[in-house]
């Protein structure tokens, strides 16, 4: 059987008609899904004549063929004759694996421009007051608008940090994408959860802890609401659990500077102390660290979510020490924040952002290089969710997490095979990922979600935004 798609011409690309091609002013076209979405990965695909960016241990982009089975890539380049139940001509697209996005709240997808242009601190103000009043309605509404954004650019698996994540857990079964679920500790007494955060993120874990796309996990906050108690009751239910442990650390000037007044060390520099830090730990920003704090981590090894562009637009005043951490064995991912401090979940935009900020704040234009962008939005990023062995590239075993970016796209164009991953870190839209694979299954069809029409989960989010933006 060769897949309903496979045939498409530009004329019948996902931008509609040939005119909405040229303009690229068709954005998301909604269609009615099949009334059984084809979910099952069962079976083998076969993937024609792709330019294939393979993310392997060397870098290989080649043209080729790619073949999935039950869910999991079996073959990469040539493969003959060889049938299979289905097939797919891939030859007007590019295979990447899909993006792993390292830091975001996808729940507050809403909240999308409420608290532009004021720092940090303003920011948390404004989104505290609002995160008092949300229920796991609102919150699913949410984070299904945020997953729909993710996926129809690219990503593919997400670390997440939020609480009431049973309704993110719920969208993300609802929509087929990986969610790493974070759920937000911080003191008792500082938080607007019912019962103790803490215990909260232990029956979370409890209850999702063997599903196949949710990884659930504890994430404190930051140094800012968690005592050094909560911090060790964290990391001890982490360890008992065999569970990642995702929080923000250095992320404004601030939050060093008030933890140096209260307790004489600045924030990884006290974690150390207290004996918080160890491997399968994450952290986003780490923006304001010093030389022997990267040491520290590198040797615990903790890894850096960096958020480019969140930093750059709530103005935190310094720049990620992406080039040391890098150089001092610290794993880096990119992670886009929420919406409400980025505006974006594009991992595309991320990348190219990422990589500007460090060539100009350096003074070199080298700083990391477009394949060391897409290292960190790919196999990086797998290794800091602690998937690097499952996810990330393609390769013979790993799940078949892929994305079809269209190769007649403007933004892919020329596509040589040698620009191929220029492109992808500085120039792709959104626009030109036609087609994204979750574990071998088809769940973002010519730009259409496939599991749920985004009429649907476009009107339940302007629902949720009229009664969140109105209090
Ligand atoms: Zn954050």
């Amino acid at each position: 059987m060769v897949a309903e798609w496979a045939g498409a011409s530009p004329k019948e690309s996902p931008f509609g008609t040939a005119e909405g091609w040229r303009t690229g002013t068709v954005y998301i076209r909604p269609r009615v899904p099949p009334a059984v979405p084809p979910r099952a990965p069962a079976g083998s695909t076969l993937f024609r004549g792709a330019l294939l960016v393979t993310q392997d241990p060397t870098r290989r982009v080649l043209r080729g063929d790619l073949r999935v089975e039950d869910g999991r890539i079996a073959a990469v380049g040539a493969v003959g004759k060889s049938r299979a139940d289905t097939e797919v001509d891939a030859s007007q697209y590019a295979i990447v694996p899909g993006f792993v996005n390292t830091h975001t709240h996808v729940a507050m997808s809403p909240l999308r421009g409420i608290a532009d242009d004021r720092d940090l601190g303003g920011f948390l103000e404004r989104l505290f007051a609002i995160d008092a009043r949300r229920g796991e309605p609102d919150v699913e509404a949410g984070a299904a608008l945020g997953i729909a954004e993710m996926l129809l650019s690219g990503t593919t698996s997400f670390l997440d940090l939020y609480y009431l994540e049973d309704a993110v857990a719920r969208a993300v079964e609802r929509l087929g994408i990986r969610g790493f679920l974070g759920w937000a500790v911080l003191d008792p007494a500082l938080t607007t959860q019912k019962g103790i955060p803490v215990e909260n993120a232990r029956s979370f874990i409890g209850r999702w802890k063997d599903h196949e796309r949710v990884t659930p996990l504890a994430a404190p906050q930051g140094v800012y609401v968690c005592s050094e108690e909560t911090w060790l009751q964290t990391r001890d239910l982490a360890r008992a659990t065999g569970t990642l442990c995702h929080f923000h650390l250095s992320e404004t000037r601030r939050e060093v500077h008030e933890l140096q007044e209260k307790v004489g060390d600045r924030p990884a520099a006290w974690l150390e102390r207290i004996g918080f830090l160890g491997p399968g730990m994450v952290a986003a920003h780490g923006v304001w660290l010093t030389r022997r704090e990267i040491e520290t981590l590198a040797r615990r090894q903790v890894g850096i979510a960096h958020c480019a562009s969140s930093n750059l637009k709530l103005a935190v005043g310094g720049v990620a020490p992406v080039v040391e951490l890098r150089a001092a064995g610290v794993r880096v991912g990119l992670g886009t924040d929420s919406v409400a401090s980025n505006n974006s979940l594009s991992m595309l935009r991320e990348m190219h952002v990422a990589g500007l900020l460090q060539k100009h704040h350096r003074w070199d234009a080298g700083a990391l290089p477009a394949q060391t962008l897409l290292d960190l939005a790919t196999v990086e990023g797998a290794y800091l969710v602690g998937r690097g062995m499952d996810l990330g590239s393609l390769e013979v075993g790993k799940q078949a997490d892929l994305v079809l970016f269209r190769l007649d796209h403007p933004t892919l164009t020329p596509a040589r095979p040698e620009a191929i991953v220029s492109h992808l870190a500085y120039a792709a839209s959104e626009e030109a990922v036609d087609s994204v694979y979750v574990g071998g299954e088809c769940v973002v069809r010519h730009r259409a979600l496939v599991r749920e029409p985004w009429s649907g989960i476009h009107a339940a989010a302007e629902r949720t935004a009229d009664a969140l933006w109105s209090g």
